[in-house]
C-alpha cells in the first residue's frame, strides 16, 4: 500500500520552454496531506509520462546497397510507391539517414528524459540494413497507440534554399480524414518549437515552414496525429555544416522537435 502523499511539483506548471531535461529534482518535495491523493513520483515529476511517441528516422544507411529490397512497390495510401529510398546527403557525404538517426536517438532522449515512452521505427543506422519499407513506418504508431509520430528528415534541393520546413498529411477519404486535423496541430506546434530553438523556416515550398503532402505512405497509413519535418537542405553550405554538428542535432534539432511535441502533448 502506497502512503498517502502528495507530491509538490514546480516543473508541472512551469512554461515547456527548453523541453531538453527532466524537471529539477530539487524542485520536488513529498508532503503528507490530509486530503487522500495519491500521486506517484514517476508519474507527477515527468510531464510526459503516460505519453507515447514513435520518432521514424528517415530511410535507413544500408539502402543504397538494396536497390531491389527498397524498390519494391508497396501501397503508399492509394498508389504505389517504392518501399523506400536512399535519401541524400551534403557535399561532403554526411548521410541523411545518418543525420536522421542521431536526431532520433537524441529526441528519443530527451522525451524520455521527460516521461514519455518512446519508440523508433528502424533500431539501428547500418550499412548492412535497409528499410522499413513506408507503409510499415506509416502503421507502426498504431500499433504502439502513439500520441504522436514524428519523421525526421532533411532535404536534398538547390543550395540556395535553406531552412526547415513540417509536412502534414493531406486530407484523403479514407486514409487521412480521420488524422487530418489532429496532425494539422501538431505541425503547427512542432514548427514552433523548432523556430523557438533557433531554426529558421524554409526559404522555399511558400516560406511558412508547412507543406501539404498526399503521396507519403508514411503519413498516409498513419491513424494517430503524425507529421514528417524536412529540417533543413544538405545541399545548403550553411544547413549542411550545422547538420553535421552534434551539439546542432542535440541542441537545436532534436530540442525543437521535444518542444513541439511536448507542446502537443501537453494540450
Ligand atoms: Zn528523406
Amino acid at each position: 500500500m502506497l502512503p498517502v502523499v502528495a507530491l509538490a511539483v514546480t516543473a508541472c506548471s512551469a512554461s515547456p520552454t527548453s523541453g531538453t531535461s527532466a524537471p529539477p529534482t530539487g524542485a520536488a518535495r513529498l508532503v503528507v496531506r490530509s486530503t487522500p491523493t495519491v500521486v506517484t513520483a514517476a508519474s507527477a515529476a515527468k510531464p510526459l509520462a503516460g505519453r507515447v511517441v514513435v520518432i521514424d528516422p528517415g530511410h535507413n544507411l544500408g539502402n543504397s546497397r538494396h536497390a531491389a529490397q527498397i524498390g519494391r512497390l508497396v501501397n503508399a495510401g492509394g498508389s504505389r510507391k517504392p518501399c523506400n529510398t536512399t535519401g541524400t546527403a551534403t557535399a561532403s557525404g554526411y548521410p541523411e539517414a545518418t543525420f536522421a538517426w542521431s536526431v532520433a536517438t537524441y529526441l528519443k532522449a530527451r522525451l524520455v528524459a521527460q516521461g514519455a515512452t518512446v519508440y523508433l521505427t528502424r533500431s539501428s543506422n547500418s550499412a548492412s540494413a535497409w528499410g522499413p519499407c513506408v507503409d510499415v513506418r506509416g502503421r507502426f504508431g498504431n500499433t504502439v497507440h502513439a500520441d504522436a509520430v514524428v519523421s525526421v528528415h532533411a532535404d536534398g534541393t538547390a543550395s540556395r534554399f535553406h531552412g526547415f520546413f513540417a509536412i502534414r498529411p493531406a486530407r484523403k477519404q479514407g486514409w487521412t480524414d480521420d488524422i487530418y486535423t489532429g496532425s494539422g496541430r501538431l505541425a503547427l506546434d512542432v514548427r514552433a518549437g523548432l523556430q523557438a530553438a533557433g531554426l529558421p523556416r524554409a526559404n522555399y515550398n511558400g516560406g511558412d515552414g508547412l507543406d501539404t503532402r498526399g503521396d507519403l505512405g508514411t503519413l498516409n497509413w498513419s491513424n494517430v496525429p503524425t507529421v514528417m519535418v524536412e529540417l533543413g537542405n544538405m545541399k545548403n553550405a550553411t544547413d549542411a555544416a550545422h547538420m553535421r554538428s552534434a551539439s546542432w542535432r542535440d541542441s537545436v534539432y532534436a530540442a525543437g522537435l521535444a518542444r513541439g511535441l511536448a507542446t502537443f502533448l501537453r494540450r
